[in-house]
């Protein structure tokens, strides 16, 4: 039968060398579902992780990753180096070597029961580093538990996603928010199809993406929409951005963010392997302008803003929405840690505030 050889505790084969770091694997598993992809089901000995620097660098001080690699396949992702800790690689693999932690929401329970988490209840954000609603999520199912766990332990959270699966938890998310804040954000960059699918190849189109926004607002929620990120030279055109924001407008989105590009170092390699093939004539516009770092220099994020700012204003878009509790992407301090790094030389301020 399709499903023979997977059963729980089965030493499988496949198991890449690297991953016997991971000595917590379960078993490593290939279905044809899912062509292409090797899920390696572990059992995570943590399912909080707490984010260097804490609160006093970034809008939250907790995260949860159910997954690690992401099957949305984005070549500007800014992850993709936390796969090589595996030896695995920051690009094919990153995208089809995907790590499960199929008892994260068990182990979640134990942690925000605990007497000094039920002190502090401090917001945990989920989707900074690997997206929870990418297309294995429909398989493994972590993100109910997962919801669970900190609704019924009064923790406030936020999801980001470019995963249209968000919809099948709405009923779940809209009874959590009535128990805890919670603060939901599709990230859609990209609204010329053609050039999504090439540089997002396994994301759903935005159009899809943004029918989710709309759903999400027609049960009740609030949804940000996360523009991250602005690609130089290929979506920062006026007809993109005003098209994009019209788009947004229509959805029903809450309130919009933007950044521009980050290309840290290997992921500028595999985002200029794209560029080679795809654009090659903007491969000295981009050298040029990360020449210093992983940040696009401030010259360009003051000219995307003098661009961007006034057809926010025009599509009656507001930046964000004060939120002082969630730790979510619509905080204050979100929208101050945004402009942070449009207005510095910000590449210390790691990790990015979102991967989007
Ligand atoms: S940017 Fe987000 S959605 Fe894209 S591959 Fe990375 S984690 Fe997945």
């Amino acid at each position: 039968m399709r499903w023979q050889n997977q059963e729980l505790g089965v030493e499988s084969d496949d198991a890449l060398p690297g991953l016997a770091k991971l000595n917590n694997l379960v078993r490593t598993v290939r279905t044809p579902e899912f062509q292409g992809v090797t899920f390696h089901e572990i059992l995570a000995k943590s399912a909080l992780n707490q984010v260097p620097g804490g609160s006093k660098v970034m809008p939250y001080a907790w995260t949860i990753n159910p997954y690690r690699g992401c099957q949305h396949s984005c070549v500007y992702c800014f992850a993709r180096p936390t796969h090589t800790y595996l030896e695995l690689n920051a690009g094919k693999d990153f995208d089809s070597q995907i790590v499960v932690k199929i008892n994260v929401a068990e182990v979640l329970r134990r942690e925000v029961a605990r007497p000094k988490w039920q002190q502090e209840r401090p917001a945990v954000a989920l989707g900074t580093n690997t997206d929870p609603y990418q297309r294995a999520e429909g398989r493994y199912k972590l993100m109910p538990g997962i919801i669970e766990a900190l609704a019924d332990s009064g923790t406030p959270f936020s999801i980001l996603t470019k995963g249209t699966l968000l919809r099948r938890d709405l009923p779940l998310l809209k009874a959590a928010s009535e128990r805890v804040p919670v603060d939901l954000a599709m990230s859609i960059a990209i609204y010329d199809d053609e050039l999504q699918q090439s540089v997002e190849p396994g994301t759903p189109r935005a159009k899809e993406r943004l029918a989710t926004v709309t759903a999400v607002r027609e049960a009740g929620l609030d949804c940000s929409v996360f523009m991250m990120p602005i690609l130089p030279f290929l979506t920062d055109s006026t007809e993109h951005l005003d098209h994009a924001l019209a788009q947004v407008k229509a959805s029903g989105a809450t309130s919009v963010l933007y950044t521009a590009l980050h290309l840290k170092p290997g992921v500028k390699q595999w985002f200029t392997f794209w560029l080679e093939r795809e654009h090659p004539e903007l491969l000295d516009r981009y050298a040029e302008l990360y020449k210093n770092g992983a940040y696009a220099p401030k010259e360009y994020r003051r000219w995307l803003a003098a661009r961007i700012k006034p057809l926010i204003r025009k599509h009656g878009l507001t930046r964000g929405r004060e939120d002082p509790v969630t730790g979510g992407v619509e905080r204050r301090r979100s929208i101050r840690f945004v402009e942070q790094v449009e207005q510095t030389d910000a590449a210390s301020l790691q990790p990015q505030p979102t991967l989007f």
